[in-house]
């Protein structure tokens, strides 16, 4: 038997068992050692039958004989008596026929379950029963609960592991022995038996610690090897021009804030340097990421050098454009300004192609795929990216292969990221921070709103309209769902059309419609042509529509706490008050989750929140190309995650070789690939 043996090789596992162990994603006897506990009960402490009270309860005793029968409704009962020396108590399953014949007459068990009142008597209700052994599986100890599937629970899945034992013991370790040491964790083999059998609470602690750390140190190796390894490339020197900085901010229409001068100043210091800049700026929305990529742009134009602009969305990319083209006019530099998208017509796509190829056009706006694959950027030197995390090693390394050199990486998101997960995930990244916001905004202000009170809420919403203002309403469906029991964008649009705002210009925007749809439905929106804009969560990065005061967000409760904040950022963007109010699905009083967001304004505060409830798969598990495959560690556990990243610092100025440890380079392989920014 090896890690690598497919299941069936287990004595016990046949071709039916096998598929259903697959259903959990357990395909090898490597995968199956690895598929921890979902939660344990616990049945460490044997009692005497006379000490046992009310409640979960395990006992050693001698079972005497074990009647089935069947009672009224075709509800089976199988009864037996347990004694020890203390005294006797009755246990009973129900629709357990199978009891009678399994249990051994006047031998010894461990039995857990609970004791309980039942037809005025009290007895052990549905209880595990196990002779008594050395190595119980299912009784007298903690017992570990999976997560089950349909024909295999948690008792088959313990016997199956059961026989795994001996090669969990023979484990080798994967992490160095220096680190083990230093950190005191447990061996690797230790650790998984004891996430599977474990002796005692405080072993179980270790094996998770130490099987935590593991985690965690992988990934905090892979970023950080990730970092020095772009440390070493080549990027072009980018000049700082004060007088061209302060050009451009004296004809700002705004005064910057200090957050983005802080922002920008760091920039202009890394591009400085002959190493390629791997920044990412986390700003709440309206914290004014795109004038601070301007100003790092300017200076590359400056020196006659590319830019490569990449949104998200099309219409993201037009609007960037315009911002930029009008942000450089003052200075007579917004000709180098260019548009590439998959809605241009053929005559301009062509047009942009040729400027860019002679040189005219220096900064190209565009989405991802046609600078990536279109635009022959021989000469480009940033590369900004706005609203998406992931920038792949390959993508970055393909403009580096067109321009001869790796060009810096400015990377812009509104999504909060709380420091754990951007040390273990984004370890390779310099992270600014724009904490503070334009003096004219006012936080929004928001409402949590029973479905009872959700037609009043339009009400509120009509006023204003009435003032002129313009509102969104996000649902998180498209259409209808026969699975799924929220409002749909189509549905409520129809429903607020015919009714209540008959008297209104309305639009439905959703990500079904083509780009070009999508594009007119906004531009028209932003133009005021509409007052209602109906969408799905299509609306939530970056776009700008200053006139939006109020939004509307059906089923709120469907969506995390970071994405509601990001969707009601988009009103009361240009000095307006904002107000958000969040329809919840039911009438029952609001979950504290959600009521955090009546009083919290702090994009972080409230990722965090939704880290330590949620967990970051919940979280992040949509912005990311791969899974983020933490089983054990918490990325809330602050002192694992610091002692991890030391360690992984650690590992590299040692010079450790990463190929003497096996396991540890194909995992650090793997989350290279998968976790990268660079
Ligand atoms: P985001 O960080 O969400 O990308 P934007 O860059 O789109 O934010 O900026 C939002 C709005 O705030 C824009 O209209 C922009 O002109 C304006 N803005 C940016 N910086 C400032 C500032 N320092 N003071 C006032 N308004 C600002
Ligand atoms: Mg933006």
């Amino acid at each position: 038997m090896r890690l690598d043996s497919p299941l069936t090789d287990i004595k016990g596992i046949g071709e039916q068992l096998g598929k259903k162990f697959a259903v959990l994603g357990i395909k090898t006897a490597g995968d199956f050692i690895t598929y921890y506990p979902r939660k344990y009960d616990d049945y460490s402490d044997i009692q005497t039958i006379k000490q046992i009270k009310p409640g979960m309860v395990t006992i050693r005793a001698t079972i005497k004989q074990t009647v089935g029968r069947y009672a009224s409704r075709g509800l089976h009962i199988t009864e037996a008596v347990a004694s020890d020396d203390t005294g006797s108590v009755r246990l009973i399953w129900f629709n357990q026929p199978y009891r009678s014949a399994a249990i051994k007459a006047n031998q010894e068990y461990y039995i857990s379950g609970e004791f309980a009142l039942r037809r005025q008597r009290l007895s052990i209700q549905n209880p595990s029963a196990e002779l008594v052994s050395s190595f119980p599986l299912n009784t007298a100890r903690i017992v570990p609960i999976y997560r089950e599937t349909k024909g295999l629970k948690s008792g088959q899945i313990r016997k199956a592991l059961g026989r795994l034992v001996p090669i969990i013991k023979q484990l080798p370790e994967t992490l160095p022995e220096w680190i083990i040491n230093a950190e005191r964790l447990l061996s690797r083999s230790e650790a998984t038996l004891q996430m599977h059998f474990p002796d005692s609470p405080q072993e179980l602690t270790a094996a998770k610690k130490r099987l935590g750390f593991e985690e965690v140190f992988q990934l905090t190796l892979a970023a950080l090897l990730n970092k020095y390894q772009l440390l070493a490339e080549q990027a072009p020197v980018v000049t700082f021009t004060e007088q061209l900085a302060r050009d451009f901010v004296a004809h700002l229409p705004f005064t910057l804030t200090d957050a983005q001068r802080r922002v920008i100043w760091q920039i202009y210091k890394d591009i400085q340097k002959p190493q390629p800049m791997n920044r990412l700026i986390e700003g709440d929305v309206g914290s004014g990421k795109t004038v601070v990529a301007a100003m790092a742009a300017l200076m590359v134009l400056n020196q006659n050098q590319q830019v490569a602009f990449m949104a998200p969305t099309e219409l993201l990319a037009r609007q960037h454009a315009d911002t930029l083209f009008n942000l450089y006019k003052p200075l007579g530099m917004s000709e180098h300004v260019g548009l590439l998208v998959g809605g241009l017509k053929p005559t301009a796509k062509a047009e942009a192609h040729q400027r860019l190829a002679n040189g005219d056009i220096k900064l190209m706006v565009g989405t991802h795929a046609l600078i990536q694959e279109k635009a022959n950027m021989h000469d480009l030197a940033l590369v900004i990216v706005d609203e998406q995390h992931r920038f792949g090693v390959e993508q970055r390394k393909k403009l580096q292969a067109k321009a001869g050199h790796m060009p810096h990486l400015l990377s812009m998101t509104a999504t909060p990221i709380p420091r754990s997960l951007a040390l273990t995930l984004y370890g390779e990244l310099d992270i600014s921070v724009l904490d503070a916001k334009p003096a004219n905004r006012k936080p929004v202000q928001s409402k949590l709103v029973p479905l009872a009170g959700r037609l009043k809420i339009y009400q509120a919403v009509d006023e204003q309209l009435g003032l002129g203002h313009q509102a969104f309403v996000v649902c998180p469906l498209i259409t209808d769902s026969e699975y799924v029991a929220s409002k749909s964008a189509e549905q409520v649009y129809e429903e607020l059309k015919t009714g209540i705002f008959k008297h209104r210009k309305l639009a439905l925007l959703h990500s079904k419609l083509k780009p070009a749809e999508k594009d007119d439905i906004m531009q028209a929106f932003i133009r005021h042509e509409y007052d209602l804009l109906v969408a799905t969560t299509v609306i939530e990065v970056g776009v700008d529509v200053p006139n939006a005061s109020v939004m509307v967000i059906e089923n709120s409760d469907r969506f995390g706490l970071a994405q509601l904040h990001q969707l009601r950022g988009r009103v009361g963007r240009s000095g307006q008050q904002g107000y958000c109010y969040l329809v919840l699905s039911d009438n029952q009083a609001p979950k504290a989750r959600m009521r955090a967001l009546e009083t919290s304004s702090d994009g972080f505060k409230l990722a965090e929140y939704d880290l330590q409830l949620r967990g970051p798969g919940a979280i992040y598990g949509t912005m990311q190309h791969g899974q983020l495959d933490l089983r054990v560690a918490k990325l809330t556990d602050t002192r694992l995650i610091a002692a991890a990243r030391t360690r992984a610092q650690e590992f590299i100025d040692k010079q450790e070789d990463l190929l003497q440890y096996k396991e540890l380079y194909e995992h650090v392989r793997n989350n290279r690939t998968v976790t990268n920014l660079n």
